[in-house]
């Protein structure tokens, strides 16, 4: 049997196929890209060629533009296909839109790389699906047992709770423009918020991208004050990218209340710093239990961990008797998750 060490390899490029000849979410321009998911620091432009869910192909022609590669092609989940002498299979992540593990195999072993992946229900994406495996390859972002995100209905009960305490204050909610802007509008619906939702500039794209892929959003607004008056946001949510925050335009609502939908938030100081009123502990990415289930229901034979707080997770796998190395990759930052 061949080595999992032959059939996919760390590089400062990023997880490299020899065999196949392509990448995995690339950080520089590659030959032949492999991209679980869209998100920025997994979603590169430059590649000649790519190969993704339709979905993730879409979300990086609406950032990058349509020439953000020289071809891409869908994968289509749970088809296996074969790139020189290995196969190669998508499977859903449970992430963003779109998002996918992607297994790689050749001679009867297989290795599974999960990109980014939470197991908590998310009504704009498919669920994690999980793929036997002889190796597992997973980030550990929240990878410390401090982190446990409460359940999105409890953090999104705050969020309709102070719009009836504050009703003469804008809610500003900073929310990542892929994927966790999209769920936090999705989840407001689905508790009963019947009111437009006013978005800024930066979500429309991909907000009307979700939309066209059958997400229902509600009614959206553009947060611009060309139509009416600076009244018409007492009382209203107004989702915008975190980066926003500080910029002047958020002083054109009236006594605005800085909330923020991020994982981080469950670190105080972090809240604080950013000076978030309101912290909202919603997560794209699993907690350190999530993480530890999800590797005892796969039992693969071997744990790569390739970012975020890698040594505890490698140490809790050495502990159950996995084995486990860290990657260290870099390139993959999630801060603004
Ligand atoms: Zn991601």
């Amino acid at each position: 049997m061949i080595r999992p060490e032959q059939l996919l390899a760390p590089t400062a490029d990023g997880l490299f196929c020899p065999l196949g000849g392509f990448h995995i979410d690339p950080v520089r321009p590659v030959e032949r890209a492999l991209i679980t998911h869209g998100h920025g620091d997994h979603a590169r432009s430059g590649h000649d060629r790519v190969l993704a869910t339709a979905e993730t192909l879409r979300i990086m022609a609406a950032r990058y533009g349509e020439d953000f590669a020289n071809g891409g092609t869908p994968a289509k989940l749970g088809e296996a296909m074969r790139i020189g002498d290995v196969t190669v299979s998508f499977h859903p992540a449970g992430h963003v839109l779109g998002s996918a593990q992607i297994a790689v195999e050749a001679e009867g072993c297989r290795i599974v790389v999960s990109g980014d992946y939470k197991r908590r229900r998310d009504p704009t994406c498919l669920p994690f699906e999980p793929v036997a495996c002889d190796v597992f390859i997973t980030e550990a972002t929240f990878g410390l047992p401090v982190f446990r995100h409460p359940d999105d209905g409890v953090e999104i009960h705050k969020l309709l709770t102070s719009l009836k305490d504050f009703p003469e204050r804008t809610h500003l909610v900073g929310a990542y423009a892929l994927g966790k802007a999209q769920r936090i509008i999705c989840r407001l619906r689905e508790e009963g918020y019947r009111e437009p939702i006013y978005i800024h500039g930066a979500l429309e794209k991909l907000c009307r991208l979700y939309e066209e892929e059958g997400i229902d959003l509600g009614e959206l607004l553009p947060a611009t004050l060309d139509a009416g008056s600076k009244t018409d946001f007492a009382g209203a949510i107004v989702v915008c990218p975190p980066s926003a925050f500080s910029d002047r335009w958020a002083r054109r609502f009236p006594d605005p209340l800085p909330c923020f939908a991020s994982g981080w938030m469950a670190i105080r100081q972090r809240a604080k710093q950013r000076g978030v009123e309101l912290p909202l502990i919603v997560s794209d990415h699993c907690d350190w239990q999530e993480l530890t289930e999800t590797i005892e229901e796969i039992a693969p034979g071997e744990v790569w961990v390739t970012h975020g707080r890698e040594e505890a997770l490698v140490r809790w796998c050495a502990l159950s008797g996995i084995a486990a190395r860290p990657l260290h990759m870099v390139g993959y930052e999630d801060e603004a998750e």
